[in-house]
C-alpha cells in the first residue's frame, strides 16, 4: 500500500512532513529515498518542526548521524550516502536509537534496507515536471502502521495525488 502526494514548494514538503510527525511514535524508522536535491533533508527539517524542534537542521552527509532532542520525541538523522559497506551500517548504533524511544530518519535509506527494522515507512522522493514539483510515494511497512493508516491518510490529504 503506498500513499501518494504532490507538492510545489520546499515549504510545502516541510509541511507535509510537519503533519506526518503528528503520526510518529517512539521507535519510528522513516526511510527517505531519492536523487540528490529531492528533498529529502527538507522532509527532516518539516519533521523536526513538527515535533517541536527549534534547532536548526542539515544534512548529516559527513558525520553520518545528528540528533536532535527538545521536541516532543527525540530525532536521529543519519545520512549513509557515504557508507562503503552494508557492514558499516551495524556500527551506527540503530538498537539503541531505537530503543531510547527516538524517531530515526535515514536519507538514502534504501541502501541499508537489509539492517533496518521491517516495521518502518518508506518514502521516496521524485523530481516533478517544474523545478520546484516533487512528489512523495510513501509506504508504511509493518504491523505497527496498520493502526495508524487512517491518520497517516488524513495527515496527507492536503497534498494527496492519485
Ligand atoms: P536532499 O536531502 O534529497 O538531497 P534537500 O532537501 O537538501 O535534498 O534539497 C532539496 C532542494 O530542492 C532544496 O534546495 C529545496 O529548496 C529545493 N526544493 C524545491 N522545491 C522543493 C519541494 N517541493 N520539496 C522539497 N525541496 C524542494
Ligand atoms: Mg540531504
Amino acid at each position: 500500500m503506498t500513499l501518494h502526494a504532490r507538492t510545489a514548494a520546499v515549504d510545502e514538503t516541510r509541511a507535509l512532513a510537519a503533519a506526518v510527525s503528528e503520526v510518529v511514535q517512539p521507535g519510528d524508522v522513516v526511510v527517505l529515498a531519492g536523487d540528490l536535491g529531492a528533498g529529502k533533508t527538507a522532509f527532516v527539517q518539516g519533521l523536526c518542526r513538527g515535533l517541536g524542534i527549534e534547532e536548526r537542521v542539515t544534512s548529516p552527509t559527513f558525520t553520518l548521524v545528528h540528533v536532535y532532542d527538545g521536541g516532543r520525541l527525540p530525532v536521529h538523522h543519519l545520512d549513509v550516502y557515504r557508507l562503503d559497506q552494508l557492514s558499516e551500517a551495524l556500527d551506527l548504533g540503530l538498537a539503541e536509537m531505537l530503543d531510547a524511544g527516538g524517531v530515526v530518519l535515514v536519507e538514502w535509506g534504501e541502501a541499508i534496507l537489509p539492517v533496518l527494522p521491517h516495521d518502518r515507512l518508506e518514502i521516496r522522493l521524485t523530481f516533478g515536471e517544474g523545478d520546484d514539483d516533487r512528489t512523495l510515494a510513501l509506504t508504511p511497512e509493518g504491523a505497527s502502521w496498520g493502526p495508524r493508516l487512517d491518520r497517516l491518510r488524513a495527515a496527507l490529504a492536503p497534498w494527496s495525488a492519485t
